[in-house]
This record gives structure tokens, sequence and C-alpha cells, in this order.
């Protein structure tokens, strides 16, 4: 909360007089800082401070005769928010700052320190975006930042959290539409990789060899030649499933949503049509098994 000075507004945290340049936010609120500070942490400060003073007597541009000009200078207007400075401030300063409360408040801060140019503060927001929370929460905006910081490492962890994800989804549109093509093609590919491998292993007659192999006779019997209508239709029900949701968590499960789908109950239940017989066509548990290897040896991350 910011305080009142002598008919000035100081914030708490950088009213100390021993601080001599004054930056001054959107808000009017003050934040004295000291000028070594900001030119060695700032490339933008630097270049700012380091441009001739008007009022300058020495030629010399020694970081001494820089300070001494900027002792000189009044308020400098920086064009931010409160709400900005009271978190870019502290970490270009070395102060202790508290948690992150949200992606959005992250990425205006990021923003800014770029704009300012200032190593530090990236690095310290850097090792942040990869919290837990955020990855969980909102994978795309934290690929699509850590693509535009080329930041490999925490692009490709982004990338595997947004296989949750189906980017079909118009609700993603504001986000892809801010990234170049350049990042977002690595992100389609992944998830448009994991949906045509699934469909390629789906279909191997030796991973599957009850539903993919032609003809195939009734394990039990020998005789009844399957008809794996069902299994087609299970196939394009993951399908559409993966395309959906690329993670495929949902898929070759016992319990759950697609294990009460109608294709899978239809699947499982199918037995051979010869009386006295009634093998199931399909081993359920080992199918599901087989399933769960394929989506496995998926792949999981961008390539970078
Ligand atoms: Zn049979």
């Amino acid at each position: 909360m910011p305080i009142a000075s002598c008919s000035r507004t100081y914030h708490p945290s950088f009213s100390s007089l021993e601080a001599d340049v004054v930056l001054r936010s959107t808000e009017g609120t003050l934040y004295r800082v000291d000028s070594y500070t900001l030119l060695t942490t700032s490339g933008l400060f630097e270049t700012m401070f380091r441009l001739p003073q008007p009022k300058t007597q020495y030629e010399s541009s020694s970081d001494c005769q820089v300070l001494a000009d900027i002792r000189e200078t009044e308020e400098i207007d920086v064009y931010e928010s409160d709400d900005v400075l009271e978190r870019l401030l502290p970490l270009l300063c070395g102060l202790v700052m508290p948690r992150w409360n949200t992606l959005d408040q992250v990425e205006r801060i990021l923003t800014v320190a770029e704009k300012w140019d200032t190593p530090g503060p990236i690095a310290s927001i850097r090792s942040a975006l990869t919290s837990p929370h955020f990855l969980r929460s909102e994978p795309l905006r934290i690929y699509a930042l850590a693509k535009h910081f080329d930041w490999p490492e925490e692009a490709k962890l982004a990338s595997t959290h947004t296989l949750t994800l189906d980017l079909h989804d118009p609700s993603h549109a504001p986000i892809l539409e801010r990234m170049s093509s350049k990042d977002l093609l690595p992100l389609l590919q992944l998830h448009r990789a994991r949906r045509d491998q699934f469909r390629l292993l789906i279909d191997s007659p030796e991973r599957f060899t009850a539903g993919n192999s032609s003809p195939y006779h009734c394990s039990r019997c020998g005789v009844t030649q399957l008809d794996n209508h069902t299994w087609r239709e299970l196939k394009n029900a993951m399908f559409l499933e993966i395309d959906r949701r690329p993670l495929g968590d949902t898929l070759g499960v016992a319990c759950g949503e697609s294990a009460e789908w109608p294709e899978s109950l239809a699947c499982w239940e199918a037995k051979c049509k010869k009386e006295g017989c009634g093998g199931f066509n399909y081993d359920r548990i080992a199918t599901l098994r087989q399933i769960r290897n394929c989506i496995d040896s998926l792949p999981l991350t961008i390539e970078v």
C-alpha cells in the first residue's frame, strides 16, 4: 500500500532516501530505486542513463558520471502500473517477493521484464513458470510463453501437459492466434503424431491378432471366421477420442467412461456364433493392456 510523504506518495518498500532515482507509476506512486541497481540490471535503464544528459558538464561517460547525472534527474515516468512495479522492482532489487497468484500476473510482469531487458527477473520468473499448478491449469499459455522466450525445456514440458487439450476447441483460439506458426507447428505436429501413430498401432495385426488378422478363426472352436465389425467400431471410437484428447489416458482402461461406451460393450461381448461354442471374440484384459502399450509408445513432447 503506497504511503504519502511530503505530499508525494511513495511505495513503502521503495521510499529510502538513499536511493537516488524516483520512478513513477501510472497511478502516480513513487518508487525510490538505486540508480546503480537499475543501470546494472536493466538494459533499458542502462541505455536511458547513458544517453547524453543535457546538463552534463563532463565529456566522460563513466558509470560515476552517468550516476551523477541521474541524481539530477527528476521523477521518471515508467508508464507501468503499481501492480507491475510492486512485482518487478523487488525482483530487480533482490527483495523477497510473494508467490505468484495467477498466470495473468506472471505474463504481465514477464512482458515488462522483457521490455526493460532485465535478465535477472526473467530468469526468476522462468523458474516459476513451470510450477505444477500452472502446468496443470494453463499448459497452452506456458507453452506459448516458453516458445516466445526460446526456453526449450519448458516448452517441451508444457507441450506434454497440453495433451489433455483439444486444440481444435474454439476456447483455445485466442492463445493459438497469438502464436507464430513457427512456434505453433511443433505442437500441432505432436498432437497429430500421437493420433496418427495410435491409428497405425491399433491397426497392427501383430499387436491385435484376433481383430486385425484376416481371416482369423474363433480361438475356441477354430471354425467360425471372426466378423470384426465391433472391433473396427471400437477402433474408430478410440481414434475420435485420442483426436479430442491426445494424452490417451481415457483409453485402454477397465473402468471409466470409455469402458462404458456402446462400442466397448459390444466389442467385449461379441461371441462366436457357432452353436455350442460361444467363445468371446476378444480377450478383453489382454486387448486393453495392448491398447495401453500403444498409448505408452507415443511421443510425449515436441521435438526441439
Ligand atoms: Zn467358436
